[in-house]
């Protein structure tokens, strides 16, 4: 039978990690309603759909961490985790027809919450563009290092492949 609920076990690091990029989505969101306040709902329409299709993967996977505070990619997958657990509650059949369909829409959000606040944001000034992908190049990086691979689509998940390799070779 499915395992799920088993909490992640390194929440502190997790937390400190991540916090800097919810900060930063809560700053380029409060930027983004100032330019246009269309803006703002795209980039949470983005936030919105790539939550609730992770959602879908999490079961599919039969990720452990459903139903707790998990290790969810760019911090707003954590939302993904309670979600998961209620797809659970609804006996949401697992296929894996759907699973690629969600998978590509996901993968879809996750591009636009990284990609369109760029052009808004070169706006300000190259040098806030730059350090916005230097805060993403360092999440990643922590993220490889530190977290990964401990989401239940490790296997599937190119970053979670990766972080593999990485550890294997250490
Ligand atoms: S760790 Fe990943 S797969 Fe597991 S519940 Fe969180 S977002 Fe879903």
């Amino acid at each position: 039978m499915y395992r799920h609920s088993i909490p992640y076990k390194h929440k502190g690091l997790y937390i400190l990690i991540t916090l800097p990029m919810i900060f930063m989505y809560i700053l380029i969101a409060y930027y983004l309603y100032t330019v246009n306040i269309l803006n703002l709902i795209i980039y949470c329409v983005f936030f919105i759909l790539t939550i609730i299709l992770q959602s879908y993967n999490c079961i599919y996977w039969e990720c452990p961490h459903v139903g707790t505070l998990c290790p969810g990619a760019g911090g707003f997958c954590v939302l993904s985790s309670p979600i998961g657990k209620l797809l659970i509650k609804l006996k949401i059949r697992r296929s894996a027809k759907i699973y690629k369909f969600v998978c590509n829409i996901a993968f879809l959000g996750f591009l636009g919450i990284i990609f369109y606040p760029v052009y808004y944001i070169h706006k300000i000034s190259v040098f806030h563009l730059a350090l916005y992908f230097f805060i993403i190049l360092f999440y990643f990086a922590a993220m490889m290092m530190f977290i990964c691979p401990a989401c239940g689509a490790k296997t599937a998940c190119p970053g979670g492949q990766l972080s593999s390799k990485i550890k294997k070779k250490r």
